[in-house]
């Protein structure tokens, strides 16, 4: 199969070849992202989901009432050939976009929402094309606008492509970013590639950027994506997630069905380890150190993945995860992406040997961003809480489940000492800074959703996240939509609880 569509990559029209064989892929994954902390504290991030959907000419119509422009089904997909410069830190992108019009309506032009361009300068696009036809089209900041060549009916597709050069900028100028920058060790790619914004009520969702949190809302696409590397140092090595080829010297291929977004990270001295669950998904973990103390942190940090992938698996169900990537990130705080996700050097470079430690509880955090956000996302600037809270509360699970002696240690540790406040279910824009964020939407959230579980019972809460993350998985989740979940005499039982911590506390 890889030939053959690596074969397409060459053709005139490869999109309609290439992607046959990579529908025929059950998987749909999804992430996310997550920043944390402030002071003592990380950032968690997420893993990937992916359910097994139908092919795009089998999907029903959908009806224009309460679902529209809600069908999960994946409406993109994408393969991209990138050139990466490692001396200059610049990036050579040929994208090709398949893209199915979800909604009800027609449009006339796609927006595509180019998160490398946050810092103005950073992006230039080159062209946008279908076919041989050269497109208008604007970019304003983050926004791609691209006028289409034809009215696009709803459920039709089109193939398009851009040709843009990528800056990729010092980790350093904003240090929490760096997600997105380089340092001497590591070369990072999150949100890198321009991805069509999701449609919903007859809009295209693009939330404003957030100095704080994160404020992305994407719906799963189809990956393929070859990278060349030139300017290689010695000793160069990827991760990425999906499915990872090495097909020459310098150039790699990666296939991730059903993701939020394709995330890579470049580095010129990975020390990789690496794991299995029981059903055969690959756990790694690439970090930075190779001194006895840096390789210790770094096989905690697999069993930490182990340990949380597998008792998130039983708590929310599986997910189609291939692989999960973990990456020591030479910058501040932690990220989610899908698939893989970033853990920062600063928990690793700190760990003790003390499971009780910030390396622990983040890096649960992230993996269980797998999940809530991954699968389950969320618009992250309205509702953060959605997958905050739950990674959150994820990382006391943990603990109570295998690690019981650390419980009253990290309320303490984790929330208590914060005396956090404010409401869970608050955006991301209203606050003046991280803390107290982080202590209204992680904090407060672990608490309230500590105390739903007192409130309905073990079986009852645990039952309701199975069902939200079954439900949601594909899709971007509303405060309704998980409230809905829960019965009337739930809904009584809850409701002092949620006027306790929320804004809004009546769904
Ligand atoms: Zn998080």
């Amino acid at each position: 199969m890889n030939g053959l569509v690596w074969k397409s990559f060459h053709s005139a029209s490869i999109l309609p070849v290439m992607f046959r064989p990579v529908s025929l892929f059950l998987a749909s994954l999804v992430l996310g992202a997550c920043t944390l902390l402030d002071q003592p504290s990380p950032t968690p991030a997420r893993i990937a989901t992916a359910t097994a959907r139908p092919l795009p000419s089998q999907v029903p119509q959908v009806s224009v009432t309460a679902q529209e422009e809600a069908d999960p089904e994946t409406a993109v997909k994408h393969v991209v050939h990138a050139a990466v410069d490692m001396a200059r830190h610049e990036i050579s992108v040929q994208q090709e976009l398949h893209y199915r019009n979800p909604g009800v309506a027609p449009l006339t032009e796609l927006l595509l929402l180019v998160e490398a361009n946050r810092r103005a300068g950073s992006v230039e696009v080159e062209h946008a094309r279908a076919g041989e036809m050269s497109l208008s089209f604007t970019l304003e900041r983050r926004r791609l606008r691209i006028r289409l060549p034809r009215m696009l009916q709803p459920n039709d597709t089109i193939d398009l492509s851009l040709s843009f050069r990528l800056k990729v900028p010092p980790i350093g100028d904003d240090e929490y970013l760096g997600w997105l920058g380089y340092s001497e060790q590591q070369l990072n790619l999150g949100y890198w590639l321009p991805v069509v914004a999701p449609r919903r009520q007859g809009e295209w969702l693009v939330r404003e950027t957030a100095d704080l949190g994160e404020h992305a809302a994407q719906d799963p696409a189809d990956w393929l994506v070859r990278i060349d590397v030139e300017n290689a140092p010695e000793g160069l090595s990827l991760a990425g997630p999906g499915i990872v080829t090495k097909v020459a010297d310098w150039r790699w291929q990666f296939e991730l069905q059903a993701a939020r977004d394709f995330s890579l990270s470049i580095g010129t001295n990975f020390q990789r380890t690496a794991t299995e669950l029981a059903d055969g998904t690959q756990l790694e973990v690439y970090s930075l150190g190779n001194s006895p103390d840096d390789l210790a942190a770094a096989a905690w940090a697999l069993e930490v993945t182990r340990r949380g992938a597998a008792l998130f698996s039983v708590l929310y169900g599986t997910l189609p995860l291939e692989r999960l990537v973990v990456v020591e990130g030479d910058f501040p705080d932690g990220m989610e992406f899908s698939g893989l996700v970033f853990v920062s050097r600063d928990w690793f470079e700190s760990w003790k040997g003390d499971p009780a430690s910030y390396l622990t509880v983040i890096t649960a955090h992230e993996v269980a961003h797998q999940w809530w956000y991954g699968s389950v996302a969320n618009d992250q600037a309205v509702a953060p809480w959605l997958d905050e809270a739950l990674a959150t509360y994820s990382e006391f699970l943990l603990l109570e489940s295998d690690f019981p002696e650390l419980q009253d240690w990290w309320w303490e540790w984790r929330v208590d000492r914060f005396a956090p406040g404010g409401f869970v279910d608050s955006d991301v824009y209203g606050f003046a800074n991280r803390r107290d964020y982080i202590n209204a939407v992680y904090l407060q959230g672990a608490r309230m959703l500590h105390q739903l579980r007192q409130d309905l019972g073990d079986d009852a809460f645990f039952d309701w996240l199975r069902r939200h993350a079954e439900q949601g998985a594909g899709n971007i989740v509303t405060a309704d939509d998980i409230w809905s979940l829960l019965d009337e005499s739930q809904l009584a039982a809850t409701l002092e609880t949620r006027q306790r911590f929320l804004r809004n506390p009546d769904p």
